[in-house]
Protein backbone atom coordinates (compact mmCIF):
# COMPACT_ATOMS: atom_id res chain seq x y z
CA UNK A 1 0.00 0.00 0.00
CA UNK A 2 0.85 3.65 -0.62
CA UNK A 3 1.97 5.49 2.72
CA UNK A 4 0.83 9.09 2.99
CA UNK A 5 0.79 9.47 6.28
CA UNK A 6 2.43 8.30 9.62
CA UNK A 7 2.32 9.31 13.12
CA UNK A 8 4.78 8.06 15.67
CA UNK A 9 4.35 7.80 19.82
CA UNK A 10 6.50 7.04 22.82
CA UNK A 11 4.88 4.63 25.52
CA UNK A 12 5.41 3.48 28.77
CA UNK A 13 8.81 4.17 30.81
CA UNK A 14 11.29 6.54 27.82
CA UNK A 15 14.27 4.83 27.15
CA UNK A 16 17.68 6.73 26.01
CA UNK A 17 17.13 6.16 22.00
CA UNK A 18 13.82 7.26 21.35
CA UNK A 19 14.74 10.99 20.17
CA UNK A 20 16.97 8.70 17.60
CA UNK A 21 14.51 6.44 16.34
CA UNK A 22 12.08 9.44 15.96
CA UNK A 23 15.12 11.19 13.76
CA UNK A 24 15.08 7.93 11.65
CA UNK A 25 11.55 7.55 10.93
CA UNK A 26 11.60 11.60 10.36
CA UNK A 27 14.58 10.94 7.58
CA UNK A 28 12.89 8.30 5.77
CA UNK A 29 9.38 10.07 5.66
CA UNK A 30 11.49 13.42 4.59
CA UNK A 31 13.03 10.83 1.60
CA UNK A 32 9.68 9.55 0.80
CA UNK A 33 7.72 12.82 0.69
CA UNK A 34 5.50 11.16 3.63
CA UNK A 35 3.98 13.29 6.53
CA UNK A 36 5.16 12.82 9.85
CA UNK A 37 3.29 13.25 12.97
CA UNK A 38 3.55 13.07 16.72
CA UNK A 39 0.89 11.88 19.65
CA UNK A 40 1.55 13.44 22.70
CA UNK A 41 2.10 11.47 25.86
CA UNK A 42 1.96 7.82 24.28
CA UNK A 43 -1.37 6.74 24.02
CA UNK A 44 -2.77 9.54 25.55
CA UNK A 45 -1.94 11.76 22.25
CA UNK A 46 -4.08 9.43 20.71
CA UNK A 47 -7.47 9.81 22.61
CA UNK A 48 -6.77 13.28 22.69
CA UNK A 49 -5.97 14.03 19.49
CA UNK A 50 -3.07 15.57 20.27
CA UNK A 51 -1.05 15.82 17.44
CA UNK A 52 1.84 17.81 15.74
CA UNK A 53 4.07 17.32 12.74
CA UNK A 54 7.36 16.42 12.78
CA UNK A 55 9.98 18.57 11.37
CA UNK A 56 13.59 19.30 12.14
CA UNK A 57 13.02 22.07 14.56
CA UNK A 58 11.76 19.99 17.18
CA UNK A 59 14.47 17.31 16.74
CA UNK A 60 17.47 19.48 16.43
CA UNK A 61 19.81 19.66 19.19
CA UNK A 62 17.60 16.36 20.87
CA UNK A 63 18.76 13.51 18.91
CA UNK A 64 21.22 13.07 21.25
CA UNK A 65 19.40 13.13 24.62
CA UNK A 66 17.51 10.64 26.39
CA UNK A 67 13.97 11.14 27.15
CA UNK A 68 11.31 11.75 24.61
CA UNK A 69 10.56 14.79 22.44
CA UNK A 70 7.08 13.48 21.81
CA UNK A 71 6.86 13.16 25.69
CA UNK A 72 6.11 9.49 26.54
CA UNK A 73 3.73 8.53 29.31
CA UNK A 74 1.27 5.54 30.62
CA UNK A 75 -2.51 5.79 29.65
CA UNK A 76 -5.20 3.56 32.17
CA UNK A 77 -7.74 5.12 30.19
CA UNK A 78 -6.69 3.31 26.71
CA UNK A 79 -7.21 0.21 28.96
CA UNK A 80 -11.00 1.39 28.20
CA UNK A 81 -13.28 0.83 25.21
CA UNK A 82 -14.51 3.86 25.36
CA UNK A 83 -11.18 5.87 25.15
CA UNK A 84 -10.17 3.02 22.56
CA UNK A 85 -12.38 3.82 20.52
CA UNK A 86 -12.17 7.33 20.59
CA UNK A 87 -8.57 7.09 19.85
CA UNK A 88 -9.09 4.53 16.88
CA UNK A 89 -10.89 7.52 15.38
CA UNK A 90 -8.87 9.71 15.64
CA UNK A 91 -6.36 7.58 13.81
CA UNK A 92 -9.20 7.24 10.79
CA UNK A 93 -10.18 10.55 10.84
CA UNK A 94 -6.92 12.33 10.33
CA UNK A 95 -6.43 9.33 7.85
CA UNK A 96 -3.35 7.86 9.03
CA UNK A 97 -1.56 5.00 6.71
CA UNK A 98 0.50 3.83 9.81
CA UNK A 99 1.11 3.86 13.20
CA UNK A 100 4.84 3.58 15.04
CA UNK A 101 4.73 2.58 18.29
CA UNK A 102 8.29 2.94 20.60
CA UNK A 103 8.11 1.71 23.84
CA UNK A 104 7.99 -1.78 26.18
CA UNK A 105 5.78 -5.08 26.21
CA UNK A 106 2.65 -3.49 27.63
CA UNK A 107 2.67 -0.78 24.64
CA UNK A 108 2.79 -3.95 22.66
CA UNK A 109 -0.13 -5.06 24.06
CA UNK A 110 -1.73 -1.95 23.06
CA UNK A 111 -0.07 -1.87 19.83
CA UNK A 112 -1.93 -5.50 19.41
CA UNK A 113 -5.23 -3.80 19.96
CA UNK A 114 -4.94 -1.33 17.30
CA UNK A 115 -3.77 -3.87 14.64
CA UNK A 116 -6.49 -6.34 15.30
CA UNK A 117 -9.01 -3.54 15.05
CA UNK A 118 -7.86 -3.05 11.57
CA UNK A 119 -4.60 -0.16 12.51
CA UNK A 120 -1.34 -0.75 10.44
CA UNK A 121 0.97 -0.70 12.97
CA UNK A 122 4.88 -0.81 14.07
CA UNK A 123 6.80 -1.20 16.71
CA UNK A 124 10.19 -0.91 17.99
CA UNK A 125 11.23 -2.22 21.42
CA UNK A 126 12.13 0.80 23.46
CA UNK A 127 12.81 -0.11 27.35
CA UNK A 128 15.40 -0.16 29.23
CA UNK A 129 14.63 -3.41 31.10
CA UNK A 130 15.38 -5.77 28.19
CA UNK A 131 12.12 -7.68 28.52
CA UNK A 132 11.14 -8.03 25.12
CA UNK A 133 12.07 -11.36 23.12
CA UNK A 134 15.34 -9.84 21.19
CA UNK A 135 18.79 -9.64 22.03
CA UNK A 136 18.79 -6.13 22.97
CA UNK A 137 15.87 -3.32 23.33
CA UNK A 138 16.77 0.47 22.58
CA UNK A 139 18.34 1.75 25.65
CA UNK A 140 19.67 -1.02 27.68
CA UNK A 141 22.62 -0.26 26.13
CA UNK A 142 22.89 2.91 27.03
CA UNK A 143 21.10 2.38 31.02
CA UNK A 144 23.66 -0.38 31.46
CA UNK A 145 26.90 2.45 30.72
CA UNK A 146 24.63 4.72 32.77
CA UNK A 147 24.69 2.22 35.98
CA UNK A 148 28.49 0.81 35.79
CA UNK A 149 29.13 4.85 35.38
CA UNK A 150 27.45 5.95 38.40
CA UNK A 151 28.59 2.46 40.39
CA UNK A 152 32.06 3.52 39.43
CA UNK A 153 31.62 7.00 41.23
CA UNK A 154 30.05 5.68 44.55
CA UNK A 155 33.06 2.81 44.71
CA UNK A 156 35.54 5.58 44.72
CA UNK A 157 34.03 6.57 47.79
CA UNK A 158 33.67 3.79 49.09
CA UNK A 159 37.48 3.02 48.95
CA UNK A 160 38.13 5.93 50.33
CA UNK A 161 36.13 4.81 53.47
CA UNK A 162 36.23 1.03 53.10
CA UNK A 163 32.86 0.95 53.15
CA UNK A 164 30.15 -1.14 50.64
CA UNK A 165 26.87 -0.62 49.48
CA UNK A 166 23.35 -1.39 48.83
CA UNK A 167 22.16 -0.28 44.88
CA UNK A 168 18.52 -0.85 43.88
CA UNK A 169 18.51 -1.26 40.29
CA UNK A 170 15.67 -0.72 37.78
CA UNK A 171 14.34 -3.73 35.19
CA UNK A 172 10.85 -4.59 36.75
CA UNK A 173 10.43 -7.91 36.63
CA UNK A 174 13.68 -8.70 34.28
CA UNK A 175 16.99 -9.43 35.15
CA UNK A 176 18.33 -8.67 32.53
CA UNK A 177 19.71 -5.23 33.43
CA UNK A 178 20.66 -5.85 36.72
CA UNK A 179 22.78 -9.51 35.92
CA UNK A 180 24.35 -6.99 33.03
CA UNK A 181 25.51 -4.55 35.36
CA UNK A 182 26.68 -7.09 37.55
CA UNK A 183 29.24 -8.61 35.18
CA UNK A 184 30.48 -5.51 34.42
CA UNK A 185 31.18 -4.44 37.79
CA UNK A 186 32.50 -8.33 38.12
CA UNK A 187 30.17 -8.79 41.51
CA UNK A 188 27.79 -11.99 42.39
CA UNK A 189 26.01 -10.17 45.15
CA UNK A 190 22.34 -9.61 43.24
CA UNK A 191 19.36 -10.36 44.66
CA UNK A 192 16.22 -10.72 42.25
CA UNK A 193 14.02 -12.68 44.36
CA UNK A 194 12.31 -11.98 47.65
CA UNK A 195 13.28 -14.93 49.27
CA UNK A 196 17.38 -14.57 48.62
CA UNK A 197 19.35 -16.27 50.87
CA UNK A 198 20.73 -13.95 53.80
CA UNK A 199 23.08 -16.46 55.03
CA UNK A 200 24.49 -16.95 52.19
CA UNK A 201 25.04 -12.94 51.71
CA UNK A 202 26.24 -11.89 54.85
CA UNK A 203 28.65 -15.03 54.33
CA UNK A 204 29.61 -13.71 50.78
CA UNK A 205 29.72 -10.02 52.33
CA UNK A 206 32.33 -11.09 55.21
CA UNK A 207 34.65 -12.98 52.86
CA UNK A 208 35.17 -10.30 50.74
CA UNK A 209 35.52 -8.12 53.87
CA UNK A 210 38.69 -10.33 55.14
CA UNK A 211 40.41 -9.95 51.56
CA UNK A 212 40.23 -6.38 52.06
CA UNK A 213 40.41 -5.88 48.64
CA UNK A 214 36.79 -4.64 46.54
CA UNK A 215 34.40 -3.59 48.62
CA UNK A 216 31.12 -5.18 48.95
CA UNK A 217 28.55 -4.07 46.30
CA UNK A 218 25.09 -5.80 46.57
CA UNK A 219 22.73 -4.82 43.66
CA UNK A 220 19.13 -5.00 44.09
CA UNK A 221 16.53 -5.49 41.75
CA UNK A 222 13.40 -2.80 42.02
CA UNK A 223 11.17 -3.75 44.21
CA UNK A 224 12.15 -6.87 45.63
CA UNK A 225 13.40 -5.97 49.20
CA UNK A 226 13.94 -2.29 50.86
CA UNK A 227 17.53 -1.35 49.66
CA UNK A 228 17.91 0.99 53.36
CA UNK A 229 16.40 -1.70 55.53
CA UNK A 230 18.82 -4.36 54.19
CA UNK A 231 22.08 -1.86 54.16
CA UNK A 232 21.02 -1.26 57.80
CA UNK A 233 20.63 -5.49 58.29
CA UNK A 234 24.25 -6.06 56.69
CA UNK A 235 25.50 -3.60 58.89
CA UNK A 236 24.47 -4.84 61.48
CA UNK A 237 25.28 -8.12 60.76
CA UNK A 238 28.61 -7.25 59.02
CA UNK A 239 29.99 -4.58 61.11
CA UNK A 240 30.99 -2.48 58.03
CA UNK A 241 28.99 0.22 57.03
CA UNK A 242 26.91 -0.76 53.93
CA UNK A 243 25.39 2.41 52.02
CA UNK A 244 22.23 2.55 50.55
CA UNK A 245 21.90 4.05 46.90
CA UNK A 246 18.53 4.25 44.92
CA UNK A 247 19.78 5.22 41.54
CA UNK A 248 16.41 6.02 39.99
CA UNK A 249 16.21 8.27 36.86
CA UNK A 250 19.83 8.98 36.56
CA UNK A 251 19.89 5.11 35.12
CA UNK A 252 17.79 6.22 31.99
CA UNK A 253 18.63 9.88 31.47
CA UNK A 254 21.43 11.59 29.18
CA UNK A 255 22.91 10.67 26.22
CA UNK A 256 22.08 7.54 23.93
CA UNK A 257 25.47 5.62 23.45
CA UNK A 258 26.70 5.15 19.80
CA UNK A 259 25.04 1.40 20.23
CA UNK A 260 21.48 2.85 20.95
CA UNK A 261 21.31 5.68 18.50
CA UNK A 262 22.28 3.77 15.50
CA UNK A 263 19.97 1.26 16.89
CA UNK A 264 17.06 3.72 16.91
CA UNK A 265 18.22 5.57 13.58
CA UNK A 266 18.43 2.26 11.38
CA UNK A 267 15.31 0.23 13.28
CA UNK A 268 12.62 4.08 12.69
CA UNK A 269 14.23 4.18 9.13
CA UNK A 270 13.30 0.22 8.49
CA UNK A 271 9.87 0.92 10.54
CA UNK A 272 8.62 3.69 7.95
CA UNK A 273 9.74 1.02 4.71
CA UNK A 274 8.15 -1.83 6.33
CA UNK A 275 4.52 0.10 6.49
CA UNK A 276 4.16 0.10 3.05
CA UNK A 277 4.00 -4.03 3.62
CA UNK A 278 1.05 -4.06 6.37
CA UNK A 279 2.78 -6.83 8.16
CA UNK A 280 2.11 -5.25 11.51
CA UNK A 281 5.47 -6.45 13.10
CA UNK A 282 7.95 -5.20 15.70
CA UNK A 283 12.01 -4.72 14.07
CA UNK A 284 14.55 -4.85 17.07
CA UNK A 285 17.91 -6.13 17.03
CA UNK A 286 18.76 -9.97 17.33
CA UNK A 287 22.68 -10.18 17.63
CA UNK A 288 23.30 -7.30 15.14
CA UNK A 289 20.44 -7.58 12.69
CA UNK A 290 17.47 -5.67 13.03
CA UNK A 291 14.81 -8.33 12.72
CA UNK A 292 10.90 -8.53 12.10
CA UNK A 293 8.68 -10.51 14.47
CA UNK A 294 5.24 -11.32 14.44
CA UNK A 295 3.76 -8.96 17.94
CA UNK A 296 2.81 -12.62 19.61
CA UNK A 297 6.95 -14.11 19.67
CA UNK A 298 8.17 -10.77 21.11
CA UNK A 299 6.79 -11.21 24.57
CA UNK A 300 10.10 -12.93 26.94
CA UNK A 301 8.31 -12.54 30.32
P1 LIG B 1 5.97 -0.38 28.80
O1 LIG B 1 5.49 -0.23 27.38
O2 LIG B 1 7.25 0.33 29.03
O3 LIG B 1 5.97 -1.83 29.23
P2 LIG B 1 3.54 0.05 30.38
O4 LIG B 1 3.45 -1.39 30.80
O5 LIG B 1 3.31 1.08 31.42
O6 LIG B 1 4.93 0.41 29.71
O7 LIG B 1 2.46 0.25 29.20
C1 LIG B 1 2.34 1.49 28.54
C2 LIG B 1 0.93 1.70 28.12
O8 LIG B 1 0.53 0.69 27.19
C3 LIG B 1 -0.12 1.61 29.21
O9 LIG B 1 -0.23 2.79 29.97
C4 LIG B 1 -1.39 1.35 28.41
O10 LIG B 1 -1.89 2.55 27.84
C5 LIG B 1 -0.87 0.47 27.28
N1 LIG B 1 -1.15 -0.94 27.62
C6 LIG B 1 -0.54 -1.69 28.55
N2 LIG B 1 -1.11 -2.92 28.63
C7 LIG B 1 -2.11 -2.93 27.72
C8 LIG B 1 -3.09 -3.91 27.31
N3 LIG B 1 -3.14 -5.12 27.86
N4 LIG B 1 -3.96 -3.56 26.33
C9 LIG B 1 -3.93 -2.33 25.76
N5 LIG B 1 -3.04 -1.38 26.11
C10 LIG B 1 -2.14 -1.66 27.06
Amino acid sequence: MQIKKVVVLTSGGDAPGMNSAIFGIWKECLDKNIELYGAIGGYEGLIDNNFIKIDYSILVGRINRGGSVLKSGRSPRFLKSTYFNRALKNLKDNKFDGLIVLGGDGSLRGAIELRDAGVNVISIPATIDNDLNFTYTLGYDTATNNIVSVIDNITDSLNAFGYGAVIKIMGRNCTDLINNVAKSINTDLVITKPDFDMKNLIKKINFIKKQQTIPPIVLVLEDVADTVALASTLQSECKIQMRPHILGYIQRGGSPSAFDRRYGITAGKLAVETLKDKECVMIGLIGDNLTKKPFEECFKI
